[in-house]
């Protein structure tokens, strides 16, 4: 029977400390357990629900190391029968990044549900804890209401890993789905959903080397007004592999990057096109353009390049 819930900590503001309850900003990221946010939830039936702690860091300190193994993790968590989903409680800052690795690497049938908050817990109105319940609720939903795949919950919203967008530094209504729009409403315990959730198979565990030391770089540079290419001559001295540029508008890169980015290509290194826009994505496929990235964002597409890499290195038969 599918019955349990592992809540997986990673640190983040939602165990985030100050020694104010009116300090939002000064706080110590990750200084709670997942035992003590569970602790702070009234009226959570704790059967079933067991914690463990990856990391207690702050996220935009994330690295691909920790990513590896909270993949390992939440996999091997997966298989056990008795898990019905998965929390991940996570920092707001890198979480749509975190959370489109374990889509494309996973790809679960299964639940699971990406949480963090905007306060501290110790925030005269801490927004983790409700964020945390309701993560809950729907990773025990596993197996029905279509809930699966990987998604994140904050403010009463279920977002899908590959649409879920930061858009605001400080709100707690800090997240999006962009033109996608969110998965789901949890409205009471309730989901109400709007569309089927993620159901495409992931690339595999096997399909990325276990040491993310040796994953190849892909790097993110940014098109702009007076835009400097020696950023770029930069990054391929340093061993780049792949670059994914935030573009200006549908895509469109400055004449002066351009040119640094045909050399990198020359060297070999892979160029791909995104929009440094929130909304919208790179439309059309110009003769002689850099591949685009479609709707992702170009934090998204720099994983997904990534991801790519190491498949072409580890051959057809460790692939999908
Ligand atoms: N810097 C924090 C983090 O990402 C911000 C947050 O969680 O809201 O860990």
């Amino acid at each position: 029977m599918q019955n349990k819930v592992v809540v997986l900590g990673t640190g983040g503001t939602i165990a985030g400390s100050a020694t104010s309850a009116q300090d939002g900003v000064g706080y110590v990221a990750g200084a709670l357990s997942v035992a003590e946010l569970l602790q702070a939830l009234p009226g959570l039936d704790a059967a079933g629900i067991e914690a463990e702690s990856l990391c207690r860091i702050d996220s935009k300190d994330m690295s691909h190391a920790v990513w590896r193994a909270l993949a390992q993790r939440v996999a091997a968590h997966l298989e056990r029968p008795e898990v019905a989903g998965m929390v991940v409680t996570h920092g707001t800052d890198t979480l749509e990044e975190t959370a489109y690795f374990l889509h494309r690497v996973l790809g679960p049938a299964k639940p699971v549900v990406l949480t963090a908050a905007m306060r501290p817990a110790s925030a005269l109105s801490a927004d983790g804890p409700q964020n945390l319940f309701d993560a809950i609720t729907i990773a025990r939903m596993g197996g029905v209401n279509g809930a699966r795949g990987v998604v994140a919950v904050l403010a009463g919203t279920v977002h899908g890993a590959a649409a879920l967008r930061k858009q605001n530094s400080y709100r707690v209504d800090a997240f999006d789905s962009g033109d996608a729009g969110p998965l789901a409403r949890l409205e009471e315990g309730r989901l109400r959903s709007f569309r089927p959730w993620p159901d495409e198979p992931g690339i595999g565990l096997a399909s990325i080397e276990p040491d993310a030391a040796g994953w190849p770089a892909v790097d993110v540079v940014a098109s702009h007004a007076g835009v400097r290419a020696a950023a770029v001559d930069g990054l391929v001295a340093a061993g780049a592999q792949g670059l994914v540029v935030a573009g200006t508008g549908n895509g469109t890169i400055h004449v002066a990057l351009e040119a640094a980015l045909r050399r990198a290509e020359a060297a070999g290194v892979t160029v791909w096109r995104s929009t440094r826009c929130a909304y919208g994505a790179v439309v059309g496929a110009p003769d002689g353009a850099f591949s685009a990235a479609g709707s992702l964002g170009p934090w998204q597409a720099r994983i997904e390049l990534m991801l790519r890499l190491l498949q072409k290195r580890a051959g057809p038969a460790r692939g999908a």
